[in-house]
């Protein structure tokens, strides 16, 4: 164990310790919204100068516009969740994870049931995202982490200091795991987060263009789900205003502290809502609870005559937020267009609808997970073959190869060879025929890792070629 695991576990014990004494004393302070983002991206501009033109992108120029307008159409994100439970109640069920992201696609396409609670003056604003979520991997994992202790540390000049040791649920070797690549995925991560405060760390996001292994949305256990018992943050909406962060969207009323807070969007008023004991707390300036429409709080924005308190972006109770506008997505899907900073992942996704669900039980690094898959319709005429697909695995650490498995379901014989890469080609594939394909990782010292679990996949179509064979394994 390095020096700096032993320091990061004893400083574990010492905040955890103080965690409780401060829940102890203050437990009213939980009723309030804590969202870590801001905290966690505050000063990333001075990190990476690079980025500010990302920010500037509120307004789209009319380049961009043309670019948003050819991009149609609903994007498609896949996502892959990480549950890391150390009690039984932390393991969230499948159904309370695919209720959650169903929540996600309801809130990010307009289709919420309390939609309609919107007000009038604000009715023309509301947009449907076009932004699809599909849940392609979800991960549960035992740890032996009791808390996961979330730390937003800066160095001297105020740029925020990636650390594994700060982050640990992103991390296997720290009890959590590892992000699959963050070109591909919305990583996900739910565990028994904290941040060390008295107010319960809700969830916090990364904004676009940061460090792939640590890109991604963490969420606190308890405000997981669609229907939770976690009163007022019961409805899933931690998770659409985190999403909503890593699509690059600010906090309604600005984060800075004072005036009349912009979150840079044009079609949100410019407000600083909150209350006195808001203003004085993590969130400075956003409105909290339930508040009544029309609501204005700052006597700075005089020209504000109703905060949007319902947006995502704001603050409030899950049960008052349910809109986002029209140019808050513009924002978000101007990230997709060519050359956008999460245009990898549309071009990653799949048609396919296939959920992968690894093995409950951490058992070792090294057994492949099958994470993607591609298919392709073109013909070689040269060789009369069409009807080809790529399929994708995680690399194992130590692995010099791969062994390849595959086979039609009905067959029970499985072709099968050995490749460097973390891909393959499967070529000469049928028409409605289902075909099945594992992998397992050959290790430096010649031992064989675990087998992934199978993926199942069939082309549709018609198949206007006669000549085409089984399957075959390209490397
Ligand atoms: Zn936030």
């Amino acid at each position: 164990m390095s020096d700096s695991l032993i320091f990061f576990k004893f400083f574990t014990v010492i905040k955890q310790t103080l965690t409780i004494l401060l829940c102890g004393l203050f437990v009213t302070v939980q009723a309030q919204r804590n969202c870590g983002t801001e905290d966690y991206n505050q000063n990333i501009l001075k990190e990476f100068p690079e980025l500010s033109g990302r920010y500037g992108r509120t307004n789209p120029d009319q380049l961009l516009n043309e670019k948003l307008k050819r991009l149609g159409g609903v994007i498609r994100i896949p996502v892959a969740v990480h549950v890391l439970y150390n009690k039984e109640e932390e393991k969230l069920s499948d159904e309370m994870i695919n209720s959650q992201i169903k929540q996600l696609n309801l809130d990010f396409a307009a289709k919420n049931i309390d939609i309609t609670n919107v007000p009038g003056e604000f009715k023309d604003r509301v947009a449907d995202c076009q932004i699809e979520f599909e849940l392609k991997i979800i991960n549960k994992i035992k740890t032996e982490e009791k808390q996961f202790l979330v730390q937003f540390k800066r160095d001297r000049r105020g740029a925020k200091v990636y650390k594994p040791a700060y982050e640990p649920i992103k991390f296997s070797s720290f009890g959590g795991k590892d992000a699959m690549p963050c070109a591909q995925y919305l990583n996900i991560w739910v565990g028994n987060i904290t941040d060390g405060s008295a107010g319960q760390l809700l969830g916090y996001a990364t904004f676009p263009g940061g460090v792939c292994e640590y890109d991604g949305v963490v969420i606190y256990y308890k405000c997981f789900g669609q229907s939770t018992s976690y009163k007022p943050y019961n409805k899933g909406r931690t998770l659409t205003h985190e999403v909503g962060h890593w699509l690059n969207l600010r906090h309604i009323g600005g984060d800075k502290p004072g005036g009349c807070g912009d979150d840079l969007i044009s079609d949100t008023p410019p407000q600083k809502g909150g209350s006195e004991t808001a203003r004085t707390g993590n969130g400075e300036g956003q409105n909290f609870g339930c508040p009544v429409h029309p609501f204005v709080y700052n006597p700075d924005c005089p020209e504000t005559t109703a905060e949007m308190f319902m947006n995502y972006m704001d603050y409030v109770n899950d049960e008052c937020m349910n809109m986002f506008t029209i140019k808050q997505k513009d924002r978000m899907r101007s990230l997709f267009v060519e050359g956008g900073d999460r245009a990898s992942l549309v071009n990653g996704v799949s048609e396919n609808k296939q959920l992968f669900v690894t093995d409950e039980k951490r058992t070792d690094n090294f057994t492949p997970v099958i994470t993607d898959f591609k298919k392709y319709f073109h013909c070689n005429p040269v060789t009369d073959t069409c009807r080809f697909a790529f399929v994708f695995w995680t690399e194992t650490p130590n692995a010099k190869e791969y062994k390849v498995f595959a086979k039609k379901v009905k067959s029970a014989t499985w072709e099968t060879i050995i490749t460097p890469n973390t891909y393959i080609k499967l070529d000469e594939l049928g028409s409605h025929v289902l075909y099945e394909i594992k992998v397992q990782a050959v290790l430096n010292n010649g031992k064989l890792s675990g087998e992934s679990t199978p993926y199942i996949f069939k082309l549709k179509g018609n198949n206007p070629f006669s000549k085409l064979k089984d399957l075959k394994l390209i490397i």
